[in-house]
């Protein structure tokens, strides 16, 4: 079939674990590039008060289209990122860019950004993000960091004192995908976060499964007894919102909510927060 055509027969003969090194590979040396020019992008998903019905925070998600690669997915991206160490030149280019748009706002609204565990292994990265926020003027807290739950996996105690040292700045803390990680709850004892963010996999399931429903219930109590907040990712529909609504939580994250949105998009929701899916939808 590929007779007579080298190249398409070439990569069709590649193992599959060579081709993923391979790919890897070009996604490491694009990434560096993009690094170097700056392309990395953000988009903000906004964050709604459940109760209230106020817009209270957002999360800033890191983008980047390559022109030969396409649109490169966050998860690849950052594992290739923290794989090769350049997760700090672009958890840096991620922080400065969140700063200059918390500086430009003039809404009081919680920016969260997500960092990686390998971050915290840096031992400038307190330093760098007090010098962020002082060289943007941004209160730290506007500034919440998301972590996972691996965090702690590797020097627990080192990157504890890390995220202790931001929270004493005044920087919000929070704890992201929580219900994945194999000890999730070993970790609220650990650290007090400001926030606990129920991953989407739960959330996905409360309108169909009871069980489901009884376990998020159950992490928005104890976690109201740890006196932390609670936000659900992943919410997708009226539903899962009014179920969310009966159980107590305090913040919904979502498509249903609204979609990850550019700077510009999100600007003008702020202005006109009437269109909102959530309120035509409901
Ligand atoms: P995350 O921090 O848990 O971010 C939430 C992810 O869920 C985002 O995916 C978002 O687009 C998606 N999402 C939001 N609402 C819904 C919904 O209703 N349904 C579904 N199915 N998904 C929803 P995204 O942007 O692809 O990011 C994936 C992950 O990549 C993030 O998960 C985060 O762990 C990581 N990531 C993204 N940006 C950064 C960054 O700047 N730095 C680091 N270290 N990691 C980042
Ligand atoms: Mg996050
Ligand atoms: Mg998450
Ligand atoms: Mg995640």
């Amino acid at each position: 079939q590929a007779k007579g055509n080298g190249r398409g027969r070439a990569i069709r003969f590649i193992p599959a674990m060579a081709e993923r090194a391979h790919s890897r590979h070009r996604i490491e040396q694009a990434l560096r590039l993009a690094l170097q020019k700056h392309d990395i992008t953000l988009m903000y998903q906004p964050q709604r008060h459940i109760q209230s019905g106020h817009l209270v925070g957002v999360e800033a998600l890191a983008r980047w289209f390559d022109p030969q690669l396409g649109q490169v997915s966050p998860a690849l991206f950052v594992e290739v990122a923290e794989e090769t160490g350049l997760i700090h030149e672009l958890g840096l280019q991620v922080l400065q860019q969140a700063c200059q748009y918390l500086a430009d706002w003039k809404v009081d609204m919680t920016l969260s950004v997500n960092i990686s565990p390998v971050q915290l292994g840096n031992p400038a990265i307190v330093a760098q993000i007090h010098d962020t926020l002082m060289q943007y003027d941004v209160p730290p807290h506007r500034l919440e960091l998301e972590i996972t739950e691996n965090v702690l996996l590797g020097d627990s105690q080192g990157a504890l004192e890390k995220l202790q040292q931001l929270r004493d700045m005044g920087v919000k803390i929070a704890l992201d995908d929580f219900g994945t990680g194999y000890s999730s709850l070993a970790y609220l004892r650990r650290f007090p976060f400001d926030k606990i963010k129920i991953d989407r996999s739960f959330v996905r399931e409360i309108v169909n499964e009871p069980s489901a429903r009884t376990i998020v219930g159950a992490i928005i109590d104890m976690a109201r007894a740890l006196d932390m907040d609670v936000v659900a990712e992943g919410v997708e529909n009226t539903e899962s919102l009014h179920i969310l609504r009966e159980l107590g939580c305090d913040i919904a994250q979502g498509f249903h909510i609204f979609p990850p949105m550019t700077a510009q998009e999100f600007s003008r929701t702020l202005v006109r927060p009437v269109l909102s899916r959530t309120d035509r939808n409901s």
